[in-house]
């Protein structure tokens, strides 16, 4: 652990129960004053960041800085200063595990400052054709997995199809056994199918299964959101996605609408086991509901 404050600890804890219930969470709006990054170490050359919306992932050492996701633009020079807390040497890469500002918000920044932003064809496609294009657009993209061979370590990105998103991409580091998933997995609040930027149910639970089959029993499963957890954390997350798809199944087959299906409760026996569920239960009924209408 380092520079860790418990001031620090308390407003991610706030801000991330905020996130569950907030859908404002992809843009770049919100008041960013009080928010601080804590930095947590996870192997010898890799450490995550938290702040405000998704973990950053960095590798660092002699090869440079590689990132994975970039929070919101107005955190960039609190992030830069805590990577410099961990290495003074240069930030190379920096790559988005899916286009929504509170993963990739601060590319533009870090693109000036001189780093080569790496993403998804797809997600440089969606930030291109935002209301609100950034400034600069990742200069690499990529359709295939790409391989950073840099601090001894092997970090593999995997792009994972129409997931949470249409430009999803998870990161396996594979000398930390550590694995970012970005959001088509979150270990807090239910599943979160992003419909209008190119996600489906199925390729959540495709991805889910690229996790489970990528993962030994060791490994440090780094969600999106939410506390670290293993593979059968993930198990448990997809078997209960089954269920509840199951159910509003068979409700859609009775002829019930949205709404009654959103009142039935269904995921009632689920909430003692999903942390953070704020309002996100409806939510995903409703995806649920789209997605297999
Ligand atoms: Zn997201």
């Amino acid at each position: 652990m380092k520079a860790t404050s418990n001031r620090g600890l308390c407003v991610v804890v706030v801000v991330i129960g905020l996130l569950a219930v907030s859908p404002v969470v992809y843009g770049q709006g919100g008041n960013f004053d009080n928010v601080t990054i804590t930095t947590t170490q996870l192997d010898d050359n890799l450490y995550y960041l938290q702040g405000q919306g998704g973990q950053i992932g960095v590798l660092a050492g002699p090869d440079g800085v590689l990132m994975v996701d970039t929070q919101f633009a107005p955190l960039t020079d609190r992030i830069v200063a805590a990577i410099r807390d961990i290495s003074t040497e240069p930030i190379r890469f920096a790559l988005n595990t899916h286009e929504h500002g509170d993963h990739s918000g601060g590319n533009a920044n870090l693109a000036a400052m001189g780093v080569t932003v790496m993403t998804r064809d797809e997600l440089r496609a969606a930030l291109a054709g935002s209301a609100n294009p950034p400034a600069r657009l990742p200069m690499v993209t990529f359709g295939g997995p790409v391989t950073f061979h840099m601090n001894g370590e092997i970090a593999r990105a995997i792009p994972i199809a129409v997931a949470h998103t249409n430009g999803d991409t998870m990161v396996y580091f594979e000398h930390a056994d550590v694995l970012m998933t970005g959001d088509f997995y979150r270990s807090e609040g239910y599943p979160n199918i992003a419909i209008q930027n190119g996600g489906s149910l199925k390729g959540m639970l495709a991805g889910l299964g690229r996790v489970i089959g990528n993962s030994g029993p060791n490994t440090r499963i780094l969600p999106g959101h939410g506390p670290i957890v293993d593979r059968d954390a993930v198990r448990a997350h997809r078997d209960m996605m089954l269920v509840l798809m199951g159910q509003v199944q068979e409700r859609l087959d009775q002829g019930m609408t949205e709404d009654q299906i959103v009142a039935a409760g269904l995921t009632n026996a689920f909430d003692s086991q999903v942390a953070n569920p704020g309002t996100t239960n409806e939510r995903f009924i409703r995806q649920l509901v789209q997605e297999l209408s």
